[in-house]
């Protein structure tokens, strides 16, 4: 339900960049974020039911103290109630954030969310697809104490939505609350790569934990934040997004000659590697000073047929999140499929890779057979088949000809410099 109002947030600051051409969005960059965030939200609707069997599990045999829902009401005890679920929900996200941060295996599902070299309110939705591995552990004592699933599933969406905000650089600083709550000022901090502000501010709601725990930092006006990550992803892949960090750990796994390293390498402190592989494999070490954002130059038109896909993808999500709630997981697996083949095709083009159009074109000549099978294979929407149906023909109506315009003209000096560059 928030999705809506996140959008309209994002239009405003879009049009108030480009007003007053400050130049903090790009296209190609708030796409994969929000790609990434599609991701999540779809990976979610064959994933999310785990961690929840696991609250209830722990929820149904372990409860300390039975609190009936009738107690969080509106009673100034009932308020009280509700402030006391939200702050250690809040302190249970600080500890899961920051071993996010400083834990290998569990960066290698964070660092989607620092990858974008912009800050904007794109990047607060630039999610990782795995975080349902992990991340339910840090709240486990909390069902423990015994508050009920349906309150904490509310304060978790406060959290979330809270941090939506913070992902702006039009807010600079706001006196006093930079050190009480997390504001745009101390999370652009958490976003940089500078060596001053990595590993600070992980608070979600409150920053007073990160004053607690000693790991706040101020931003200052003598050291401008360079977001992003010291790896950088460099391109605009959404699933590598969520697999990249992987990779690498996975890499030095299979090289590292001890066992013990094989399997502790996973939950080291984030960037140690085993002796052996890093002399090795040496990492190149990333230079501030030179720092240059990904950012592959790619042809005008072929760009404005990325967007209207985008744009045309992002709308989609909306009855595929309709179809899941009223269906299954199993009635928007072929949906979810085709969705996802878009925003990988999406990427490729936006890397301006010289195979990409024949994969969009591949991908447009499959939709329309794929959707009218995934409508055969689920009698739960077999009622508005006509007007799918009728809506695939009319997208790849419009689609073959906007490649076809997107592809003439195709400035071959821009392929030549593209993504090697940057690798
Ligand atoms: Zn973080
Ligand atoms: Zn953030």
């Amino acid at each position: 339900m928030a999705v809506p109002f996140f959008m309209l947030a994002l239009a405003i600051e879009l049009i108030v960049d480009r007003v007053r051409e400050t130049g903090l969005y790009r296209g190609n960059d708030a796409i994969n974020s929000i790609s990434t965030g599609i991701l999540r939200t779809t990976f979610g609707y064959f994933t999310r039911f785990l961690p929840l069997l696991a609250f209830g599990f722990v929820f149904e045999n372990f409860a300390l103290i039975d609190m009936p829902l009738s107690w969080f009401d509106a009673s100034p005890a009932g308020i009280a109630l509700w402030i006391t679920a939200a702050l250690a929900w809040d302190f249970c996200y600080y500890w899961f954030h920051r071993c996010s941060h400083e834990i290998s295996v569990l960066w290698a599902s964070h660092a989607v969310h620092h990858q974008s070299e912009d800050y904007n309110l794109s990047t607060a939705l630039r999610q990782p697809g795995t975080g349902f591995l992990f991340g339910w552990i840090f709240y486990l004592p909390l069902f423990v104490i015994g508050f009920p699933l349906e309150i904490l599933l509310t304060v978790n969406a406060v959290n979330l939505i809270y941090q939506f905000w913070v992902h702006t650089q039009f807010v600079r600083r706001l006196g006093v609350l930079d050190r009480i709550l997390v504001t745009p000022s101390n999370h652009r901090v958490h976003h940089a790569q500078n060596a001053r502000y990595i590993d600070k501010n992980y608070g979600g709601m409150l920053v007073v934990w990160d004053r607690m725990f000693g790991t706040f930092e101020d931003e200052r006006e003598d050291e401008p934040v360079i977001f992003g990550v010291r790896k950088p992803l460099a391109n605009w892949n959404p699933f590598w997004a969520n697999l990249q960090v992987y990779d690498y750990l996975l890499f030095d796994a299979m090289r590292t000659a001890r066992w013990r390293d094989k399997l502790g390498i996973w939950f080291r402190r984030t960037g140690w590697r085993p002796a052996d592989v890093a002399a090795a494999y040496p990492k190149k070490q990333s230079n501030l000073d030179s720092f240059q954002r990904f950012d592959p130059p790619v042809h005008g038109r072929l760009r404005a047929y990325v967007m209207a896909q985008f744009v045309v993808m992002m709308a989609a999500t909306f009855p595929i999140a309709a179809l899941f709630a009223s269906a299954s997981s199993r009635a928007v697996a072929i949906p979810c499929l085709l969705l996802w083949s878009g925003l990988y095709t999406l990427g490729l083009l936006s890397e301006g890779r010289p195979y990409a159009k024949r994969f969009e074109l591949t991908r447009l000549f499959v939709i329309v057979p794929a959707g009218v099978l995934g409508l055969h294979l689920d009698d739960m929407v077999a009622a508005p088949g006509l007007w799918l149906w009728i809506g695939l023909v009319a997208y790849l109506g419009c689609s073959l000809p906007g490649l076809w315009y997107a592809s003439i003209d195709t400035n071959k000096n821009l392929l030549k410099q593209s993504v090697s560059d940057y690798s």
